[in-house]
């Protein structure tokens, strides 16, 4: 597996670092979506000593390269999970789980603002919004709140 991390991290230029493997080899490890504090807070918890800036700034370059995908699940969650695939979100808003959602068209942007409203568009990750099957077989109030709002990280 740290062969494979490494071999990731070189193929995509990435100068390979401690933290940067630390990192990616965890994302993938666990698996699914999590913020940088969970992040911060597994690596703790296996004694490695870094900095919530240092977390931010790895998520940053390993995102910007391919290797992991961040998503916009609701005010102030910023989720990141190792994913080469590009795909969009589902967020539950009872129980808040964040489920992918596979994309038609599997590559960005894989959908056009219906205006010229920028000169290049890098991609459009939609969020669902509603309530999870688990949750709609519990009883919930229903009261709307699909949206789409685009990824702010
Ligand atoms: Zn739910
Ligand atoms: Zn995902």
């Amino acid at each position: 597996m740290t062969v494979d991390v490494v071999q990731r991290l070189r193929e995509k230029g990435l100068r390979v670092t401690r933290q940067r493997k630390v990192i990616y080899s965890l994302l993938r490890e666990i698996g699914g979506h999590h913020s940088v504090d969970e992040i911060l807070g597994l690596l703790v918890e296996r004694r490695e000593d870094i900095h919530r800036q240092s977390v931010y700034n790895v998520v940053g370059d390993l995102q910007q390269v391919g290797l992991v995908m961040c998503a916009d699940a609701g005010p102030g969650r910023a989720l990141y999970e190792a994913s080469d695939h590009w795909h969009h979100h589902f967020v539950c808003r009872v129980c808040q789980i964040v489920l992918d959602v596979p994309c038609i068209e599997g590559r960005k942007p894989c959908l056009e603002p219906p205006e010229n409203v920028a000169s290049v568009i890098d991609e459009a990750q939609v969020i669902f919004r509603g309530v999870c099957h688990g949750c709609a077989g519990a009883k919930v109030t229903d009261t709307p709140a699909a949206s789409i709002s685009t990824a702010d990280c």
